[in-house]
């Protein structure tokens, strides 16, 4: 399978350069040169199947013969290691928890997969690929724990000083090994600048090779996909339901982006509801066909606050930058801070289920769109994109109750944390990465 820009001026390129790579030259996304498709025949074959089998099938399309099937399948396993649980709220509603994987978020799913295939490329070039990441939390302890102990590589990350949660900062200093954390006095702004010049120093990339495991590295995006094939095919098989309909929390738009790929590789899924907070540039395009991306607005959803989502171009590259055909597949559908929380408050009057306030705006969105008369028989699947323990305050400013931790994270706040602390200049970030092991 062949790789190409979505600005359509960069060459065309394998996978393994298009993962190394991360962004193409012309300043496009990367996207296969055609969505493979499996035949009624072999979706019905795969009816049935485990999560890690399903994920074998597509991710064997999309990565042709460039690993060997039994390198690609130990691989799979080794990247989903956790279950991925589908919970009945009530007769035709769904949750799909997608929180059972080391850091409690969906992020592993894609960052898992990453890593993985990129020791396997950089084994094959005999080289070591350094991972630099600016985080503001989420992406970077996904990255962290995803390229933990991966042989090929290691990660460098930069996280504000006092700007993290306790939570997150265990999750980003306490990977070890290959992971280095460091703990720049500024804010994310000044981590972001700071990993953008290192991608321009030419002293620096002489001696290391740099990649960044951002979202819109085509291989976080692929495997995303793998649970919307699972969950399509579970609700067949368990419920006799076809084509649900997704509701999707979304920031950066890569989970739905993944989405529609399932959709187009056959897998039957249904309509998808793209469930924002107030940073709705892309709930507007769908409805009104202009693209005025705002300025961030910080919610309580606070994963999606992305005023303009880079993962946009992909989907919008997928519908012909057609708004209208976008809105055959996807409704668009923004959610208040306020619905949030009294969302999160009837959901476990109503189920004894508690939501974090991501997959509180999905639920909310759901039902919303099923309240204007839209589909309200049809089967509709909520994604879950984190444990309720990552947003206890979110929570329990909503609920009067005490939420369980889950034994990992226990485990994990008793972690010892290893960091180290840098100024925001960009001198102190070159320093650290000339002294790294060549
Ligand atoms: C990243 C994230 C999202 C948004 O996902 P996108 O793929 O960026 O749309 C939603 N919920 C949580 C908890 C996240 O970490």
């Amino acid at each position: 399978m062949i790789y190409f820009s979505t600005n359509k001026t960069s060459i065309p390129v394998s996978l393994k350069k298009a993962t190394l790579e991360g962004l193409a030259p012309d300043g496009g996304l990367y996207v296969p040169s055609e969505i493979p498709h499996f035949s009624p025949e072999e979706i019905a074959l795969l009816e049935g199947a485990s999560f890690n089998n399903i994920a074998f099938a597509i991710a064997k399309k999309f990565i042709g013969t460039d690993i060997p099937p039994d390198q690609l399948s130990d691989m799979i396993d080794n990247c989903y290691n956790f279950d991925t649980p589908i919970v009945q709220l009530n007769s035709n509603t769904f949750v799909e928890e997608l929180f059972c994987g080391p850091t409690l978020a969906f992020k592993d799913y894609g960052a898992r997969f990453l890593a993985r295939l990129t020791g396997i490329f950089a084994a094959e070039e005999d080289k070591l690929i350094t991972v630099l990441v600016a985080t503001s939390g989420d992406t970077g302890s996904a990255v962290a724990y995803g390229f933990q102990g991966i042989a090929n590589t290691r990660v460098v990350l930069l996280y504000p000083s006092g700007k993290v949660s306790h939570l997150q900062e265990q999750q980003l200093t306490t990977a070890g090994g290959n992971v280095h954390a460091l703990e720049v006095k500024g804010d994310f702004d000044d981590c972001q600048r700071m990993v953008k010049e290192a991608f321009v120093d030419p002293f620096l990339n002489k001696s290391l090779t740099l990649t960044s495991a951002n979202s819109i590295n085509i291989s976080r995006l692929i495997p995303q996909s793998f649970y919307y094939g699972w969950a399509s095919l579970q609700l067949k098989e368990r419920y006799g339901y076809n084509n649900p309909l997704f509701s999707v929390p979304s920031g950066n738009y890569g989970n739905l982006t993944a989405g529609v790929l399932a959709k187009r590789m056959g897998f039957p899924v249904g309509r998808f509801i793209a469930a924002s907070n107030a940073n709705d540039s892309v709930t507007r395009y769908i409805d009104e066909g202009r693209y005025d991306p705002h300025p961030t607005i910080t919610t309580l959803s606070t994963a999606m606050d992305v005023g303009n989502p880079s993962n946009f171009a992909r989907l919008r590259y997928f519908y012909h930058n057609d708004h209208a055909s976008m809105g055959r597949d996807i409704t668009g559908i923004a959610i208040s801070d306020e619905e949030t929380k009294a969302t999160i408050r009837s959901a476990y009057d109503r189920f004894g289920y508690v939501m974090e306030p991501h997959t509180a705006v999905a639920f909310r969105a759901l039902e919303r769109y099923r309240n204007s008369g839209n589909d309200a028989e049809k089967s509709g699947i909520v994604l879950s994109t984190a444990h309720p323990a990552k947003f206890l305050d979110a929570i329990e400013s909503a609920l009067d109750i005490e939420i369980g931790i889950p034994s990992n994270l226990h485990e994990l706040m008793e972690k010892k944390k290893s960091a180290t602390l840098i100024g925001s200049g960009y001198k102190e970030l070159a320093s650290f990465l000339n002294g790294l092991d060549q």
